[in-house]
């Protein structure tokens, strides 16, 4: 586990900020008609334009600069020529590079008209990462997050996908400590200290918790095919409890 100054996570802050910035603009693009492919090369011009890397593009192979994934997809869905459709729900998850310091987000949001239940889906997703980011405090273990997480998607009558985690970040995408969304048995269970910087990201299902991984072998897809959401910040542990730097900062969507 990688600890961070203060001035480091301050370089965090303003590649997250960036970030932040590069949703804000997505979010007016998701509509009827619009391919996921069209938002990927959108999000790819407005990380460079930024002077940012996009984190995903090539890593482990991944073909583009964004993960989008709609409807049943849950995550690392590949943008393609597919055009988005009223009622769908669309996930974006976007990671980028600045000055060597990552920063990771992603939220799930509805395209035209969506049916209640996938309204409550997003809903409550985005209130699962609020409630997990909200057990971050120096001196606690990790479970914590995912016990809060799990707890309030249950209680909607939603499932949590556990094959999935969320992870520490910082000069590396993915770093210690994993961080599952529920109350895992197996993983190490480390204590939260100053200056660990964590992407929180629960994926949360409104049928069966249990996922697969489509043809492509990159996008995972709910095993009974109904609807999956994904939100997620990278958030620094300080003294005074959870600094969320992906923060979008317009009181709207993600927080
Ligand atoms: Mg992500
Ligand atoms: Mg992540």
């Amino acid at each position: 586990m990688e600890l961070k100054s203060t001035d480091q996570v301050d370089k965090m802050q303003a590649s997250a900020e960036i970030l932040a910035s590069v949703f804000l603009e997505v979010r007016k693009l998701v509509a009827p008609g619009v391919t996921t492919a069209e938002l990927d090369e959108v999000i790819e011009a407005r990380i460079r334009e930024a002077g940012c890397i996009p984190s995903f593009k090539g890593y482990h192979g991944f073909p583009a600069s964004a993960c989008i994934s709609v409807n049943e997809e849950v995550v690392h869905g590949i943008p393609s020529s597919r055009a988005l459709a009223d009622g769908d729900i669309v996930g974006i998850d976007i990671g980028l590079i600045r000055d060597g310091w990552h920063a990771d987000s992603a939220e799930t949001i509805p395209v035209g008209r969506v049916s209640d239940e996938a309204a409550r889906l997003i809903d409550v997703t985005c209130e699962c990462l609020a409630r997990g980011i909200a057990a971050i405090a120096p001196g606690r273990r990790i479970s914590a997050i995912g016990i809060e997480v799990e707890k309030h998607a249950r209680a909607n009558g939603f499932s949590v996908v556990e094959s999935l985690v969320g992870h520490g970040i910082g000069r590396n995408l993915h770093e210690d400590p994993q961080v599952p969304n529920f109350r895992c048995y197996t993983m190490p269970d480390p204590v939260m200290e100053v200056g660990l910087v964590l992407a929180i990201e629960p994926m949360i299902n409104a049928g069966t918790k249990r996922v697969i991984t489509a043809r492509d072998e990159w996008t995972i897809v709910t095993a009974d095919r109904r609807l999956s959401a994904h939100f997620e910040h990278t958030v620094a542990v300080t003294a005074d409890g959870p600094r969320i730097l992906t923060r979008r900062g317009d009181g709207t969507g993600a927080f």
